[in-house]
């Protein structure tokens, strides 16, 4: 049988990846995280000399320490990433988190820099999304690169008991109980990011949708939001990387 331990290692490199495929992470910052059940310790997204970006995760450069970035098991020539404290400190506050995503999206840098709002402008186009909208994005007005827990401490109180913080001039902070959930919360929010801010290029009015239409919304279950949602992330990933490969071959 399969260590679930070792396959949550997986699905971090996984997550990644999919995340640089669809341009949420650029070039070599942004990690992912997964609290690993009956320990102190957490997978993380690392660094080596080798380092060649997220889009090309591997395996091995997802490593384990604890909430502080310390502890045996992690491998010597890989570095924990700077900004572990937004993992380590959400884990600490937070139990029933079980994934930290941490990215710098550009299309969410422009929203936050600009101070555009996240409203309910679509509805069955992405009813996630439009929830995350309705519900309110919190904002981290600041945007330094949090390298210490006292750093991380005021980001996460304006976080709350929300899944997601806008980091401003900086990045987002993706939670969910899983490594599914909070991948596919960010990719969701990536779209929201981006429909926001390509209707504000239009220079027209994006009105918010009715509440009517709004209430008949149904909430369509984390089966398809999670396991359908990742496995068609999965799936262009594995087509994406066979067609890399093939043409580094040639
Ligand atoms: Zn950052």
């Amino acid at each position: 049988m399969a260590d679930p331990t070792e396959e949550l290692r997986e699905k971090i490199m996984l997550s990644c990846r999919m995340l640089a495929m669809e341009g949420m992470v650029d070039r070599i910052t942004g990690h992912v995280s997964a609290r690993i059940a009956d320990s102190e310790d957490i997978w993380i997204r690392c660094r080596s000399p080798q380092e060649d970006g997220v889009r090309y995760t591997t395996v091995d450069a997802i490593q384990r320490v604890d909430f502080d970035g310390k502890g045996p098991h992690k491998s010597e020539q890989y570095q924990a990433p700077n900004e572990l404290p937004i993992h380590g400190e959400i884990y600490k506050m937070r139990p029933t988190v079980g994934c930290v995503i941490h990215a710098h999206p550009p299309e969410a840098l422009i929203c936050g820099i600009t101070e555009l709002k996240f409203r309910p402008i679509f509805g069955a186009f992405n009813i996630p999304a439009m929830r995350m909208a309705l519900e309110g994005i919190p904002v981290f007005p600041r945007s330094y690169l949090v390298t210490r827990p006292e750093l991380a401490a005021p980001m996460i109180e304006i976080m709350g008991e929300k899944s997601l913080c806008l980091m401003k001039g900086h990045g987002i902070t993706v939670t969910g109980k899983t490594v599914e959930e909070a991948t596919v919360r960010a990719l969701n929010f990536n779209i929201l990011a981006k429909a926001t801010l390509q209707a504000a290029q239009t220079g027209r009015s994006a009105p918010d949708i009715s509440p009517e239409d709004i209430e008949k919304l149904p909430d369509l279950g984390s089966t398809f939001n999670d396991s359908w949602i990742w496995r068609y992330y999965a799936r262009k990933l594995k087509e994406e990387d066979l067609r890399l490969s093939d043409r580094a071959d040639t």
